[in-house]
């Protein structure tokens, strides 16, 4: 009887552990605690040996060149060993503690920075923004550039009451962590999604495109004689999930699109529940390269904080525990009718009394 090839089921990526320091994988499950040795410089001690992390930025969009770089220096100082972190920073893995002052050295002459440990800003986490994706309202990753341009020393110094975590999500569908960020920079549509009627019966079913609004603001009609949608531009949030299933109804407008910051946010601690970011500006405009309006308003922030915040205090701690109007009148931030959350399904979101004190 003829046997069966076997089948090959196991086709995702390989396997992390084959790509772990022999020191992490003896420690694996075990380790007794961590330290701190500066700015981007971390140990983690097991009953097995001690591992060093030196943290280097990086822009995440990075050439071969910058890769080689990486490569060259693991090798010289690392056995090969390093890691990307979800911040899109480059960690070495040193078993030898010796290594870290010459890889620093030689990491700063090539321009890069060492640092985002602890009390300090660590590398802006971001989406994809106008390089790669269809529905986006700004770029992420130019963002990210001009804003850290503007914060490198927050970077390599450990000089903030405590850690702080900014994200940028280039649409409110927020692929990067926003919602959970001290300082997030939203990228913002303002208009409703064009609906191409001639297109759209050939590229888009109907029903998974009226289903895919979270707003029921979409529905089937028909224009000479032709079936296609309709949006109720009332009801429109400007989210983009429509233009995400049917490619027949875009609503990207770089002129009149633009970026948004919210603030307040992280993820539990000891001392406090998760928060969720609220919004502080609603609208700013896109202006690359340089974005002056998003690195002025970010900057204004972070000093702020730096300034006021307690030791140990996230932003939305601090803010917290001034009050909102405080925040806003200390920021010179305006309040405006945009701030009143008067979406239907913001039933715990902010500002739903009518005990408005603004
Ligand atoms: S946040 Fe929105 S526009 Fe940006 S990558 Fe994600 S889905 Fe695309
Ligand atoms: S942009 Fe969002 S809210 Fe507006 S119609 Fe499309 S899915 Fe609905």
């Amino acid at each position: 009887m003829a046997t069966e090839a076997k089948r090959v089921t196991d086709i995702g990526p390989p396997h992390f552990e084959k790509f772990l320091h022999p020191i992490i994988k003896e420690n694996y499950g075990q380790w007794k605690f961590h330290d701190s040795l500066g700015p981007g410089l971390l140990s983690h001690t097991g009953p097995n040996g001690t591992i060093y992390s030196v943290r280097m930025s990086s822009p995440r969009l990075v050439s071969s060149n910058f890769l080689r770089m990486v490569c060259d220096l693991a090798e010289k100082y690392s056995d090969g060993y390093f890691r990307f972190t979800s911040r899109n920073n480059v960690e070495f893995l040193l078993a030898n503690k010796d290594n870290i002052d010459p890889l620093v050295k030689e990491i700063n002459e090539h321009g890069q920075l060492v640092g985002g440990t602890d009390n300090s800003i660590s590398n802006i986490v971001h989406t994809q923004g106008w390089v790669h994706c269809h529905s986006s309202a700004t770029d992420a990753s130019g963002l990210v550039k001009v804003v850290m341009d503007e914060l490198s020393d927050y970077f390599t110094e450990q000089k903030l009451p405590h850690k702080l975590r900014i994200a940028v999500a280039c649409c409110l569908n927020m692929c990067g962590a926003v919602h959970a960020s001290d300082i997030a920079i939203l990228g913002l549509h303002r208009t409703p999604p064009r609906v191409d009627s001639e297109t759209l019966p050939n590229l888009c079913e109907i029903p998974t495109t009226v289903a895919s609004c979270p707003n029921n603001a979409i529905r089937p009609t028909s224009i000479e004689g032709k079936t296609t949608v309709k949006v109720d531009e009332e009801k429109c949030m400007y989210c983009g999930n429509c233009f995400t299933v049917c490619p027949a109804m875009p609503l990207a407008d770089p002129l009149n699109d633009g970026v948004s910051i919210w603030v307040g946010g992280k993820i539990s601690n000891a001392r406090t529940e998760p928060m969720f970011t609220k919004l502080a500006i609603p609208y700013l405009p896109n202006n690359p390269p340089r974005w002056p309006e998003v690195t002025d308003a970010v900057k204004n922030i972070v000093e702020l904080y730096a300034a006021n915040a307690r030791p140990f205090e996230r932003v939305g701690e601090w803010i917290d525990r001034i009050g909102w109007e405080k925040f806003f009148d200390m920021s010179g931030i305006e309040f405006t009718k945009y701030h009143l959350d008067d979406f239907r399904h913001a039933g715990t979101t902010y500002r739903r009394s009518l005990h408005n004190r603004y």
